[in-house]
């Protein structure tokens, strides 16, 4: 299964509190999935999800409420066989008072005229209740990648004042979500670890917090030993290559004069370089006595290198 699956089944495990709380989660998750379709054969109000618990969840949440809830079917995709939607219907909801006054506490108006949902602010005062409405939009519309691979929280908005409503809300909690336009849809996201991981406890969705902190500290500290691994073997490749470069200019010397030609000094540290051509040029001034240091013998290595230059020079 997937993250955001995993979340959701925690979400509706989550104890919801008072009654108040109850009824904000219910309205976040309607007000942001609730759908309308008109096809020629029928008119259909509709809250549909892949998530079975949450079809059953809002099911039973509503029932609480209402006397006469709405109808739940799971159905077959016609496209891909195995995969199950569960379709929410609140076909009834249009004919009955009782019915039709909770979808109007809730904010949710449905014009009968022009066939169309309407949705009215809906204003919540209580930081629980808040709290609730965030986790119902995300039941709802939200959708968060697994954090092994990158971190994106996201939902996706139908209507434009729902969406502007839910990231106040998110702003409540000093969150800082971002929105685009896409398609016909509305979306908010979040794309900062920390952030994501923020929003994740105001919702109260605490294992996947732990588990998304789990894998920031293991990614994080996969990164640092990247750094470190890579940062040596730069430098190891570098001394190498200086290595080989300045064995070759030796050796040149040695053809073109002989290498007792040289003065003592640089006599000496070409036979070390030829002799030891792994070691570094700290351990090749070890070799020394008295003792070189790391620059010292760069400086002699570098002469011979000028030495090894004007030879050529001449040549030519
Ligand atoms: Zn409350």
């Amino acid at each position: 299964m997937s993250f955001s699956s995993d979340i959701k089944d925690e979400l509706i495990r989550v104890d919801y509190g008072r009654e108040c709380c109850r009824k904000a989660e219910i309205a976040a998750i309607l007000r942001t999935g609730l759908i309308f379709r008109k096809t020629k054969k029928n008119k259909s109000l509709t809250f549909i999800t892949e998530h079975g618990p949450l079809s059953r969840y809002l099911y039973t949440q509503i029932k609480h409420i209402v006397k006469k809830g709405p109808e739940i079917y799971g159905e077959k995709t016609p496209r891909l066989k195995k995969h199950v939607v569960y379709r929410i219907d609140f076909n009834n909801f249009l004919e009955s008072s009782e019915q039709r006054s909770f979808l109007e506490g809730i904010g949710i108006i449905f014009d009968v005229d022009k066939e169309i949902i309407e949705y009215r602010k809906y204003d919540i005062k209580d930081r629980c209740c808040i709290r609730s409405y965030l986790r119902g939009g995300f039941l709802s519309v939200g959708s968060l990648t697994n954090p092994d691979k990158s971190y994106h929280l996201e939902l996706n908005f139908q209507d434009k004042m729902i969406q502007t409503e839910y990231m106040g809300y998110m702003e409540y909690f000093n969150l800082k979500p971002k929105h685009i336009t896409r398609k016909n849809y509305e979306i908010v996201y979040l794309k900062e670890g920390q952030d994501i991981v923020d929003y994740l406890n105001v919702i109260g969705a605490h294992n996947a917090l732990m588990e998304m902190e789990n894998v920031r500290i293991m990614k994080e500290m996969r990164n640092q030993v990247n750094r470190i691994v890579n940062c040596e073997t730069a430098n190891l490749e570098k001394t190498v290559n200086a290595a080989v470069n300045q064995v070759e200019y030796i050796k040149y010397i040695d053809g073109a004069i002989g290498l007792e030609n040289l003065p003592p000094a640089l006599k000496e540290i070409a036979r070390l370089r030829l002799e030891n051509t792994h070691a570094s040029l700290s351990e090749l001034g070890k070799m020394l006595s008295p003792e070189l240091s790391k620059s010292g013998v760069n400086h002699r290595l570098r002469k011979l290198e000028k030495i090894a230059e004007d030879l050529k020079q001449k040549e030519q």
